[in-house]
């Protein structure tokens, strides 16, 4: 399929490499997208009311699941099978794609793991969602879903765009503290409980309404898709237009240390989008 081609591409983020890739790939047929994003209602009741009745209460709910005072090996225990956790209760799963319509990209740049060459062999640590890649039309009228109910924890509402200086400085360290997360511009954050949270980077604008301490619900716009943070900004805006999305877990991100495919496959479980298995390692 694609990911010969993609892991034979370097950085993606570049946009003329990025336009050399828009020619050469074929476009996923937007119609054989539609199908897997789709969910059928069964499946999305019980997801969303998981991800809101998870919401206030996650330390309870964790506390549920760790029964001190049973013992773990009761085979006389009736109901032992309805108490193994089932995939809903996995704080990684029941998320939606973060804009709506879009496929997952197939190209390794563009997954977690990727490497980030000019970043001083930096890492990718989250997903992008590329027109040309996923499926849909994206412009700074795109908008940015929160993948499930959650409270704002960082909204960038004051947010100013870097300068050719900034970019310089960015070369000189991509190590230094902060500079990734300059690079990553105009960014939301969204506390999901049990040390979950989802970023939104690269973002046009920040949606009315959404500021620290906001309770989101799922599917809810949280902002508009941009390229703040990257230099095509200044250089040539509206070439480098994508969203960068993360699943962060506590101090890791969803695909850390994984092969950029092992990634892509989390990232799908974690959509609903492939059946909940034990990744094979790779
Ligand atoms: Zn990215």
């Amino acid at each position: 399929m694609l990911q010969a081609s993609g892991s034979n591409e370097p950085a993606s983020e570049n946009p003329s490499v990025a336009a050399q890739q828009a020619d050469q790939a074929e476009q996923p047929d937007p119609a054989d997208a539609a199908s897997p994003i789709e969910q059928t209602p069964a499946d999305q009741t019980p997801v969303s009311q998981q991800a809101q009745a998870s919401q206030p209460t996650p330390q309870s709910q964790v506390a549920q699941q760790d029964q001190p005072d049973q013992p773990p090996d009761d085979a006389d225990q009736p109901a032992a099978p309805t108490q193994v956790i089932q995939p809903d209760d996995d704080p990684l799963r029941g998320f939606i794609v973060p804009i709506a319509g879009a496929c997952i990209t197939e190209f390794e740049g563009h997954l977690p793991s990727a490497p980030r060459a000019y970043r001083n062999h930096g890492t990718h640590e989250g997903l992008d969602f590329y027109q040309w890649a996923s499926c849909v039309t994206i412009s700074t009228a795109t908008e940015a879903l929160a993948a499930k109910a959650g409270v704002i924890i960082r909204a960038d509402t004051d947010y100013i765009d870097i300068t050719p200086d900034d970019w310089a400085r960015f070369q000189q360290d991509w190590d230094a503290p902060g500079v990734l997360d300059e690079a990553r511009g105009r960014q939301v954050w969204i506390d999901h409980g049990r040390g979950i949270v989802t970023r939104y980077a690269h973002l046009s604008a920040i949606a009315d309404g959404v500021a620290v301490g906001l309770e989101v619900d799922q599917g809810q716009p949280i902002g508009y898709v941009g390229e703040s943070g990257q230099q095509e900004v200044y250089l040539n805006p509206g070439s480098d237009l994508h969203l960068h999305f993360e699943i962060r877990i506590g101090q890791s991100w969803l695909g850390e240390g994984r092969s950029p495919q092992v990634g892509r496959q989390l990232y799908l479980q974690a959509f609903g989008l492939a059946p909940p298995q034990p990744d094979s390692g790779g």
